[in-house]
């Protein structure tokens, strides 16, 4: 009998989620962690000047499911932070998602009002029920000069591809506004938790039924008792790896990764917003640059930045989702789905472009799916 009924791989949001259902059914947890730290990519630190940064970049929770906003609200208390982003665009900072401020900074205009946003829209955008990828779901809603402007080479940028060569669904992650909403999301729970991801990932795992062991990779232990005798194992790696990337041979699995470059000034401020894009190609190879004093608003001499290149080497980060990419996953998808009692969760492991609070949701219900009506409720 192994030591162990679940083991988990991964300890970031789906597998700490998952790990603390189970041990909450009363089931004794093994929870593997290839890197030194819980929390995934969403781990946040104290640097040296005392900032909250998240080694992986910055993460903004936003959700409307109530189910998954009771939960985090479990382990850690959350404060409100609407996120809002600015984009460098001809040298001047404007807000995205493209609203009535954006509009009349760019073109120099002085729309006051939805209907006059309205018609503007209706003059630019190139009108396009059913897009067929990021391109034309981009023309449909802010036409060929915001694209160019905002939109176009910033995706070269995140993902070595032009929009045309990705999903539709990439793009439209970005709403257009006709009024003058600047939130980034427009979810109904927008929040931080109040003392940083580490915490609330530290806070889950804190159950005496859960035993994380960190720097220790599945792949080197899978065929150890405890792994190989488990009743259920939940893998929250990258699909390709654990099947030893057999498919890529014919065609690799794409990944995108994020290289960061940190900065930690002495001066109290380096932009005005927590996030800045450069979706021109003359401004530098980096997407953005996030400075984290923003988040928690706390005093300090001093502020960190972070300029972020995304890149194809490194730690997977983005599935990057066309339908070249789809139909080699597809094949591990379905190699995935002939094994017994070993499931699949999260971004990685689903080659899907979740948010935190979908990978949340994705655990949750999985959880729900497996254990039905024994699982314990969320309240
Ligand atoms: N995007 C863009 N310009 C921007 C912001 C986003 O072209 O200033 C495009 C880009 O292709 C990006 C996609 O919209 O991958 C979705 O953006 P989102 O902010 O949701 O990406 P995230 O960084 O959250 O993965």
């Amino acid at each position: 009998m192994s030591t162990f009924d679940i083991v988990v791989i991964g300890a970031g949001i789906s597998g700490a989620t998952l790990a603390e259902r189970y041990a909450t059914l009363g089931k004794k947890v093994l929870v593997l962690e290839k890197r030194d730290h819980i929390g995934g990519n969403c781990y946040d630190y104290y640097n040296e000047a005392g900032i909250l940064v998240s080694k992986y970049g910055a993460h903004l929770f936003h959700t409307n499911y109530e189910d998954v906003w009771r939960y985090v609200n479990r382990f850690s208390h959350w404060y409100p932070h609407v996120h809002r982003v600015l984009a460098r665009v001809d040298g001047l900072l404007v807000p995205i998602p493209v609203n009535i401020v954006t509009v009349n900074r760019i073109f120099k205009l002085n729309i006051q009002s939805q209907e006059a946003m309205q018609a503007f829209l209706d003059r630019v955008q190139v009108k396009n029920p059913q897009p067929r990828n990021g391109e034309e779901a981009a023309l449909a809603r802010v036409g060929h000069e915001l694209y160019e402007k905002m939109f176009k080479h910033y995706t070269k940028k995140q993902w070595d591809k032009y929009p045309h060569e990705l999903d539709a669904s990439v793009l439209q992650r970005i709403p257009v506004r006709s009024n003058f909403d600047d939130r980034y999301f427009e979810d109904t729970y927008q929040a931080l938790p109040l003392n940083g991801y580490t915490r609330l990932f530290a806070a889950m795992l804190d159950h005496p039924n859960i035993t994380v062991r960190l720097n220790t990779d599945y792949f080197e232990v899978k065929e150890t008792p405890e792994v190989r005798e488990c009743q259920k194992l939940f893998y929250a790696g990258p699909i390709d790896r654990f099947f030893d990337y057999r498919y890529s041979l014919d065609c690799k699995l794409q990944w995108r990764s994020i290289r960061f470059e940190w900065q930690t000034l002495d001066q109290e401020y380096f932009q005005e917003n927590s996030v800045v894009n450069y979706p021109d190609p003359t401004d530098g190879d980096f997407t953005r640059v996030v400075e984290y004093k923003h988040f928690t608003k706390r005093r300090n001499p001093r502020t960190t930045i972070s300029r972020e290149y995304t890149t194809d080497e490194g730690d997977p980060y983005y599935p990057v989702p066309n339908p070249q990419n789809e139909a080699i996953c597809q094949r591990y998808r379905e190699e995935a789905d002939k094994l017994r009692n070993i499931y699949f969760v999260g971004r990685l492991a689903n080659y899907k472009y979740f948010n935190m609070d979908q990978a949340f949701k994705n655990a949750l219900d999985l959880f729900t799916s497996l254990e039905g009506p024994a699982a314990p409720e969320i309240t």
